[in-house]
């Protein structure tokens, strides 16, 4: 498939305005709110509200013939080239609004989504609950339960949720939404598992505490805890059916439906990657500009300094990684399948960012080690995009699944 890797002019109009975003709302306080891990970005989280989610991301939409998710990607890698935890923090639906996008009705995506582009009212967030202790990359092993109360027509959760993002503003802020993954019968497997809109503030949800990370720690990983946590038989996204067979065939979204949120997720949490990725590498050079270092990019490879060569392949494996995310974004953009290629970013972008981080400390010398400078807290927050949405291994997996053309009951 043809793609072309031009951006359009109005990516670089969206890329120019992020990037002002990025240097003005979100460098001058990255370091204040990793060290204070848990506080809320108040300055940034009302800018966002009643300033940033004003101008939309893109005015494309699923299968235009436009560069619509990679507009969204390019947000992303802006926004993570200031800063990938305040980017974590925008009061936005987030992955929340992915798995509603993606497995919803139309009255759904009305109904959990409309109250992001109201105008006025408070900041609302949006998150996704899949992980629990014994379930994270074996999402079929969720022991989150929902039982359907015939009597007053509600789906009834009970179960924890841990390292939720945004799970501390989703589940508080009145407005916002968690989207639970619950089983609805454990002897059914994959097939069993359906997610659920639980609202914010619903009784029975509770906010068991946040974690305190190694890096993105101005963003909130909460524990969730379900208790006869209720919610009306309409919360339930997709079909309340379990079939063991012929999801696709009898347009049964449930399992489906949440794993295709991955296929949208993705190639965002790789611009993300991207984003981190680029911060460094511009800074290091940046720095050995300024120590009167220049890196002569032309030069062959029997010329080469080996701080040009690490350059070089920092810059190489940037590249890489974006024109992947680019690939990704634009068949999803078009309509087309793409969970092998979003896979194939998400694990080239996440490898490369925590490499480039790595290298730049380590060019950037003692400083680049110290909290005067950001290199530091970029490879500590360049870790996560090989964890969340996937692990490195998890995303290789599949990439090799979906070339050798093996089930997963077969490689996994
Ligand atoms: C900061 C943070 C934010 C997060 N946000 C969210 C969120 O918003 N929502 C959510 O639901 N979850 C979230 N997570 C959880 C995250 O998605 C999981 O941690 C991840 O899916 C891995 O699951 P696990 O931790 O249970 O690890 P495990 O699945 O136990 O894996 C442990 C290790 O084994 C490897 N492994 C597992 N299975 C295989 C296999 N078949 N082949 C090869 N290697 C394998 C993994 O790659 C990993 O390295 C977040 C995690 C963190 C740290």
């Amino acid at each position: 498939m043809a793609i072309s890797f031009e951006p359009t002019p109005s990516t670089v109009e969206s890329r120019d305005y992020y990037n002002r975003v990025a240097r003005e709302q979100m460098r001058p306080i990255s370091r204040k709110y990793d060290e204070q891990e848990h506080d809320l970005p108040r300055e940034w989280v009302d800018w966002y509200w009643e300033t940033g989610r004003k101008r939309p991301a893109s005015t494309a939409k699923l299968g235009d013939e436009t560069d619509g998710m990679i507009q969204v990607c390019v947000q992303a890698e802006e926004l993570c080239w200031g800063d990938a935890a305040l980017y974590l923090r925008m009061p936005t639906p987030a992955l929340g609004g992915s798995a509603v996008a993606a497995a919803g009705t139309p009255e759904q995506r009305k109904r959990f989504l409309s109250g992001f582009r109201a105008e006025g009212g408070h900041p609302i967030w949006g998150a996704m609950a899949i992980t629990e202790a014994a379930a994270g990359s074996d999402a079929a092993a969720i022991q989150t339960t929902a039982e359907l109360d015939e009597s007053s027509d509600e789906w009834v959760l009970n179960g924890t949720k841990i390292f939720c993002t945004a799970g501390e503003g989703a589940s508080q802020a009145e407005g916002g939404f968690v989207v639970i993954w619950a089983t609805v019968d454990r002897s059914a497997g994959r097939a069993g598992i359906k997610s659920f809109v639980v609202p914010a503030g619903t009784p029975g949800m509770k906010l068991e505490g946040c974690e305190k990370k190694l890096g993105i720690r101005a963003s909130d990983t909460a524990t969730l805890v379900l208790e006869d946590c209720r919610v009306p038989r309409g919360n339930l996204l997709g079909s309340a059916e379990v079939k063991k067979r012929d999801a696709k065939k009898t347009g049964d979204k449930g399992f489906k439906g949440a794993m295709a949120t991955f296929d949208a997720s993705r190639p965002i949490v790789a611009a993300m990657a991207v984003g981190v990725g680029r911060a460094a590498l511009d800074f290091t050079l940046e720095e050995l500009e300024r120590n009167g270092i220049r890196v002569r990019w032309e030069a062959g490879l029997h010329e080469q300094s080996a701080v040009e060569r690490d350059l070089l392949e920092m810059q190489a494996e940037l590249q890489a990684a974006r024109l992947l995310t680019w690939r990704a974004a634009r068949m999803l953009s078009l309509g087309k399948a793409n969970s092998l290629e979003a896979s194939m970013a998400k694990a080239k972008a996440g490898l490369s960012v925590t490499r480039i981080t790595q290298k730049a400390v380590e060019l950037l010398g003692p400083p680049g080690y110290s909290t005067r400078m950001l290199a530091e807290k970029w490879m500590r927050d360049a870790k996560i995009n090989d964890i969340f949405e996937g692990t490195q291994q998890i995303n290789q997996l599949i990439v090799a699944r979906r070339i050798l053309d093996y089930p997963s009951s077969v490689l996994r």
